[in-house]
């Protein structure tokens, strides 16, 4: 249970709210940086994202299942693989039930290793039936090959994906790669381009072998950070977060119980534990802030005024991330908040959007 130091606090509210404006003389790379960053919000990177895993299921369609099965189950294939690659996020549908149903359910059943057989089933079975009953195991290992491209991309990034429901609940992230990685985009679209062009199989493979090649970049990245960090021999549960566009950018996050440590290169903020014998029991014991804290990683408490009212924020420092320019933004895609009337009784909690 933590709140933000005040005085950084106050720095960053002055930060946020006067962004640092565009030079004349900015570097043309930075400032397309910064436009394409600019452009990602919540909405725009759920497309872009959808995009990269279509792009990956068609790599992996001409991977030989493009090529196998003559013209019309060949075709079936690619399909099934690009179908296969998408279907994980029809759960994106859960929204419509609430913020909170939402947040329960993205990224579990749809997105498990153990129900993968089920909706490869069901996914190779549609296609079957369209493309005239041929090569169903062809189409099996399609929609399973895609499948589990869908889960390992989702896994490679910070937001967790549960891997093992309905065995376990635990969200499973590897914090190699951001949400958004132009690298990421890049290797896909050209590999995409020059399967379709080529139709080799090798060519698709070495697309994909590149891929995989800068994913593990990422890792060890993300690996020598944490150790030099680490060689300080500072003390808590320490975890290291990849950053928008630079795969050798990292911000590390310390919890030691007291506060929480967020470092970004020479800066370090501190988040002191937040104490409060009325309003914090109160505050946990919602259905809000224990899901929250299910979802959170670092999770914050901030006592805020809102409206007149006594508001507690949970956000979580995971998402607080550095812009290429400098400043930072601030994650609060998904917060929790507890609202309290003047005798400290709880009147509403949920989860909300933070501004940022
Ligand atoms: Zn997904």
């Amino acid at each position: 249970m933590y709140t933000i130091d005040l005085e950084l606090f106050m720095q960053e509210k002055i930060a946020l709210g006067n962004p640092v404006r565009l030079e004349r003389n900015e570097g043309s790379g930075r400032m397309l940086r910064r436009r394409l960053l600019d452009w990602l919000t919540v909405r725009t990177v759920a497309v872009v994202d959808n995009l990269a895993h279509g792009l990956t299921g068609a790599v992996i369609g001409y991977c030989g299942f493009r090529q196998r099965g003559g013209s019309e189950a060949g075709r079936a294939a690619l399909w099934t693989c690009i179908a296969a690659a998408e279907f994980p996020d029809i759960d994106v549908v859960l929204g419509f039930f609430g913020r909170d149903t939402f947040f329960r359910f993205h990224r579990s059943f749809t997105h498990s290793a153990v129900m993968l057989p089920v909706w490869a089933a069901l996914i190779a079975w549609m296609f079957w039936e369209l493309s005239g009953r041929k090569s169903f195991r062809l189409l099996w290992w399609a929609a399973v090959a895609g499948l589990a491209s869908h889960l390992v991309l989702d896994w490679l990034t910070n937001y967790g994906t549960e891997l093992f429901w309905p065995l376990s609940t635990a969200r499973l992230a590897l914090s190699w790669v951001f949400i958004v990685d132009v690298y990421v985009w890049a290797i896909l679209l050209i590999g995409t381009v020059a399967a379709i062009w080529t139709q080799r199989e090798w060519v698709a493979k070495t697309a994909l072998g590149v891929l995989g090649a800068y994913f593990l970049f990422c890792g060890a990245s993300r690996a020598h950070a944490l150790d030099a960090y680490e060689a300080k021999g500072l003390t808590g549960r320490t975890d290291a977060f990849p950053q928008p566009m630079d795969p050798l950018h990292w911000t590390i996050v310390r919890d030691d119980g007291a506060a929480v440590h967020w470092v970004n290169g020479s800066r370090n903020d501190t988040f002191v534990a937040f104490h409060d014998e009325n309003l914090l029991p109160k505050a946990e014991a919602t259905e809000a802030v224990k899901l929250f804290r299910w979802f959170a990683a670092f999770p914050l408490v901030e006592k805020i005024e809102e409206n007149g009212h006594t508001v507690l924020r949970y956000r979580d420092l995971r998402f607080r991330s550095t812009m290429p320019w400098g400043g930072v933004r601030e994650g609060m895609f998904v917060i929790a908040k507890v609202v309290f009337d003047e005798r400290g009784n709880v009147i509403a909690a949920g989860l909300a959007s933070g501004e940022d």
